[in-house]
């Protein structure tokens, strides 16, 4: 999977994207911050849930817990209370362990390398790369279900790659289609993200509506445009 033999596509797609997230986009609260920690806690809380679940906790819990600092002081029993009726509280016993490594070992600062993010308690790949362009503002790789989805669906149509050799092949074409600049690589991951969950779905996507569609291969393929939601890939909350 390559963009390198098309790069007027690659940007075509860029380009569409863009201009489509600016008018389509969901004013969600995390996307209105840079600060890194405030970005990890709606990582972490959109993790198996629905961004409409995810709005009724996501300020209390900054509310509470304002900065890395505040949270690594907490007592367990008290994040668990914050986080109660969110489920998966893994992912909040997590959270509060990597805020006290975060303190212990890098000062209280969120760090910004890949590899230093993926050591943190409950980060893994798709985190990371969250973490450093949504935060960062870095041309980084943020590849979830939805991503995987949206790529696959408009440069390779039908013949999306499966398994672990499918996921690697879609976060290199995430990297090479990153912009170059961090403020439009934060607009391509979140509007790529936007795109997964608003308009290219699991079951049932809005082709006629999608702002890519012209690239898409999997438009492109006779028969896609009525029966667009035939052989969906896995669900995602987001
Ligand atoms: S045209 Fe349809 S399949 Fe292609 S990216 Fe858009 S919504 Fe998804």
């Amino acid at each position: 999977m390559s963009t390198q033999s098309t790069p007027t596509a690659a940007v075509h797609f860029r380009r569409k994207l863009a201009a489509w997230y600016r008018k389509a986009a969901r004013d969600l609260p995390w996307r209105r911050t840079r600060d890194p920690y405030a970005v990890l806690v709606s990582e972490f809380m959109l993790q198996q849930t629905q961004v409409a679940r995810v709005l009724e906790f996501y300020e209390p819990f900054l509310a509470r817990y304002p900065t890395v600092r505040h949270l690594a002081r907490a007592r367990p029993a008290t994040v668990r209370e914050a986080w109660d009726g969110l489920g998966y509280y893994r992912r909040a016993a997590n959270l509060h362990r990597l805020a006290r490594e975060v303190v212990a070992q890098h000062g209280g600062e969120i760090p910004e390398e890949h590899d230093a993010l993926r050591r943190l308690p409950g980060v893994g790949a798709y985190t990371a790369g969250a973490v450093r362009t949504f935060a960062f503002e870095r041309p980084a790789a943020a590849v979830d279900t939805n991503v995987a989805r949206v790529l696959g669906r408009v440069f390779r149509g039908r013949k999306a790659l499966k398994g672990a050799a499918g996921a690697k092949a879609v976060t290199r074409l995430a990297e090479q289609l990153q912009p170059r600049r961090g403020g439009a690589a934060w607009t391509f991951n979140q509007a790529l993200m936007e795109l997964g969950a608003l308009i290219c779905t699991a079951r049932a996507p809005r082709c006629p509506a999608c702002p890519v569609r012209a690239l898409c291969k999997w438009y492109g393929l006779s028969g896609s445009r009525a029966a667009a939601s035939a052989a969906p890939p896995p669900r995602r909350s987001r």
